[in-house]
């Protein structure tokens, strides 16, 4: 038989390109499963800059699973309440985010802040300390598949080969461009934002300090003290039409002319960019063996904070999976759940990022992401006849079960079964079982299947019918 030529030198089970908070995600997902990932990287670092700052709720209880929580609580902090600036006065304060109470079953309810850049280099350790590695300097510039795998080409002319590629890429991502995969959206805002990391002097770190639009043609400016740093984040719209200068220069003019504080004030640039709030969603989620996950597949307006959420959680989700997959010989027909469930998320997050952009919506229970859920995904099995508050396809909730807290049996890459208040069934020993009864708060009782990523997939008052359902994931 002839050799084949086009073999490349690396092989890997999953290629991930893009080391940003979805590559890195999905990589201590994977590795975390014994999947052989490698997370390859344009750049030559991780990318700097604050971004996305806000971690929310439901990403905090990904990161508790992901073991991140305590770095990033050690990190960050909680966001200060926002000050309205006029005339170099203080004239109110506002409240950023509806307050919500901490809960048994809820143990995050507000937004934790931390750099994306440091958010960046927590996801990364932790991926090192799992055995997981980026490669940095690798562009990739193009991406062909057959039957049996995916060959991406980059830069500099070598090449890999994987099973399966995931295009975490970021907005402009090549491999859905390479794909001809389209995004279908709109422009949220015509004006053009300045986002940036500076040092400032004679302003409190203790508030949000906003200075709403003084005169015609002015935007707003806002400069949020960014928690864990001596930086903050200024972030200013301008007019439609208007060029935004990043430079020291331009972000003093700006500072000086739209608040209280002279140009000399703002002492350095970390770090700055400039944007369009756009809203855009990927037509397809998958094209065969390559799957596009966080801004690859979705970009809106940072307004609410959902992007990186977002982005985070399409990672969680395609983890299990590609692991289900690739390790326990689950049929590949799971992989197609990924793009039914996480495409309908994204487009509702999109509706609620330009809502929030827009003033029509506040930030508070939709976007602490805790009610996100799949009860319509063919992954969903609800076999009751009588449902209690927690349902199949809903997020499963923290609560303490036979004296164990339910997050701390969450935590790990298997499925956990939760019988409350009803005998326990026999499960594949990678299944872990909690009991306790007769009843727990939130979930009433019955039988509670819940999968790597902390949604429940099956539910019923006995066991009939689990089994079944343990066996589409390779359980057995
Ligand atoms: C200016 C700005 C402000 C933002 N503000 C907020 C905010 O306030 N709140 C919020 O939630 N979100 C915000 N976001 C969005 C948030 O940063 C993104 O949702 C998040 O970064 C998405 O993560 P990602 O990993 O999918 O993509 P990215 O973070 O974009 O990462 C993609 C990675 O892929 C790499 N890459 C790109 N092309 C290639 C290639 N061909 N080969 C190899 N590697 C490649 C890039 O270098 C990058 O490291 C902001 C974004 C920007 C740009």
């Amino acid at each position: 038989m002839a050799a084949r030529t086009d073999v490349p030198a690396v092989r890997t089970d999953v290629l991930i390109v893009g080391a940003g908070p979805t590559g890195l995600t999905l990589g201590i997902d994977l590795a975390r499963r014994g999947v052989e990932a490698l997370v390859v990287e344009r750049a030559d670092a991780l990318l700097p800059g604050s971004r996305g700052k806000g971690i929310q709720p439901r990403t905090r209880e990904v990161f508790d699973d992901l073991g991140v929580l305590d770095a990033i609580h050690a990190a960050g902090g909680s966001y200060p309440v926002g000050m309205i600036w006029q005339d170099g006065k203080r004239v109110g304060e506002h409240q950023m985010f509806d307050p919500a109470e901490v809960t048994e079953d809820s143990p995050y309810t507000e937004p934790w802040m931390v750099p994306q850049w440091r958010t960046q280099e927590i996801l990364f350790g932790r991926l090192e300390e799992l055995g997981g590695k980026v490669a940095f300097g690798r562009e990739v510039v193009g991406v062909t598949q057959d039957e049996d795998g995916v060959t991406v080409r980059f830069a500099a002319g070598e090449s890999v080969r994987a099973p399966y590629v995931v295009a975490a890429d970021g907005g402009r991502s090549a491999l859905r461009r390479s794909l001809g995969i389209g995004m279908t959206g709109e422009t949220v805002d015509p004006s053009p934002m300045l986002v940036a990391d500076v040092r400032i002097t004679g302003l409190d770190r203790d508030n949000w300090h906003i200075f709403p639009p003084s005169g015609e043609g002015d935007g707003f400016l806002a400069i949020c003290p960014l928690a864990g740093t001596e930086d903050f984040q200024v972030v200013a719209q301008f007019a439609e039409g208007a060029s935004v200068d990043v430079s020291l220069e331009g972000i003093r003019k700006v500072v000086a002319a739209r608040s209280h504080l002279a140009p000399e004030d703002v002492t350095e640039v970390r770090w700055a960019s400039d944007f369009r709030p756009r809203a855009a969603l990927a037509d397809r989620f998958r094209d065969r063996r390559v799957f596009l996950a966080g801004d690859a597949a979705h970009v809106h307006s940072p307004a609410g904070g959902q992007g990186l959420n977002t982005s985070v959680q399409d990672a969680y989700n395609l983890g299990w999976k590609l692991g289900a997959v690739l390790r326990d010989g689950a049929d590949e027909a799971l992989l197609g759940t990924y793009e039914e469930e996480r495409r309908a998320i994204a487009a509702d997050m999109l509706g609620l990022s330009t809502s929030v952009h827009r003033g029509e919506v506040r930030r508070g229970e939709a976007t602490r992401q805790l009610g996100l859920g799949y009860r319509e995904s063919s992954l969903t099995e609800e076999t009751r006849d009588a449902v209690g508050a927690v349902r199949a396809g809903d997020r499963a909730p923290d609560g303490v079960l036979g004296g164990v807290r339910l997050f701390d049996a969450f935590r790990g890459p298997h499925w956990t079964l939760v019988a409350v208040g009803v005998q326990a069934a026999e499960v594949p020993e990678a299944v872990r079982v909690i009991r306790g009864g007769p009843a727990q708060g939130t979930y009433g009782s019955g039988l509670f299947l819940v999968r790597p990523d902390g949604y429940v997939g099956w539910a019923g008052d006995q066991a009939a019918g689990l089994m079944g359902y343990l066996a589409r994931f390779g359980l057995r």
